[in-house]
């Protein structure tokens, strides 16, 4: 308890609500302080995903997409170490991202599935966001991206509120989440416990290297294209060596050279996106 009552002797709390508390986080083990309930979480998630969604473009409007992502995604869900209602979606953006709301909501762009070639590099990306839920990092940016004051009062006319005032708060929240810019400790953490729950999800962990590898040869030949991903997603050579190296020392009976088993199905959903946007 000694680290949340230090947390709490430096004033970053938030003890306006029921259900703020000393926590372990359940992904790292760590001692926390937890401003809002896990029914706030997803009622902010639940509240501003129309908006969110209508800001990145709607979801791609395919269910086989949609199913096919939902299907990888759900596989990373069942071994989170923080039980919530993840849901995995394809959103109609060519500018590649990936977003975590708070509560369980994520999502990836047509214009970063479009740049992978197999499935482990998709089950990579959502493993790492799936771990910004896990872990409560989009919770925790969204406060310091917004000031807690600020996030306190939204929070309130969000769940509280009626009609406009509701409106008003979703819009603002959602506008935040576009622009979520997590810490360098949150990458690494995604980073890391992300290759482990690929790992216990049955996926080969030098899937994360290889996504970050082809994000990095693609913004050195094109880097307007990935400023808002790596805005969202700080990517430097050093985190591509942190996770080669974690992947190389902890899961060395894996191997780069071994095949992905799902690159077949992977590569004809990517066709069908493809596809799907020229229409
Ligand atoms: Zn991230």
């Amino acid at each position: 308890m000694k680290d949340c009552r230090r947390l709490i002797s430096m004033g970053l709390v938030l003890l306006v609500f029921a259900g703020p508390g000393c926590v372990r986080n359940p992904v790292t083990g760590k001692k926390q302080l937890r401003a809002i309930s896990p029914g706030q979480e997803i009622a902010i998630g639940q509240n501003s995903a129309p908006e969110f969604e209508s800001q990145m473009g709607g979801k791609v409007d395919n269910s086989k997409l949609q199913q096919y992502v939902a299907s990888v995604g759900r596989k990373l869900a069942e071994v989170s170490d923080r039980s919530m209602p993840y849901e995995y979606a394809l959103l109609n953006s060519d500018i590649p991202n990936a977003f975590a709301l708070p509560g369980g909501k994520i999502y990836l762009t047509a214009g970063l599935m479009s740049q992978m070639r197999n499935e482990r590099q998709l089950a990579a990306v959502l493993a790492h966001e799936t771990i910004h839920v896990a872990a409560g990092h989009s919770v925790q940016g969204l406060q310091q991206q917004m000031g807690a004051a600020i996030f306190v009062e939204l929070l309130g006319a969000l769940v509280g509120g009626e009609g406009a005032q509701t409106a008003e708060a979703a819009a603002k929240f959602a506008g935040n989440m576009v622009l979520l810019k997590y810490s360098r400790g949150m990458e690494s953490e995604a980073d890391a416990y992300g290759v482990a729950y690929m790992v216990r999800a049955g996926y080969n962990p030098w899937g994360m290297v290889e996504l970050l590898e082809v994000l990095q040869s693609l913004s050195n030949s094109n880097p307007g294209l990935f400023g808002d991903f790596f805005a969202t997603h700080p990517l430097t050579s050093k985190r591509i060596k942190e996770v080669r190296e974690i992947v190389k020392e902890d899961y060395s009976k894996f191997s780069p050279a071994t095949p992905d088993p799902h690159e077949q199905d992977f590569m004809r959903m990517r066709s069908l996106l493809i596809n799907t946007l020229k229409d």
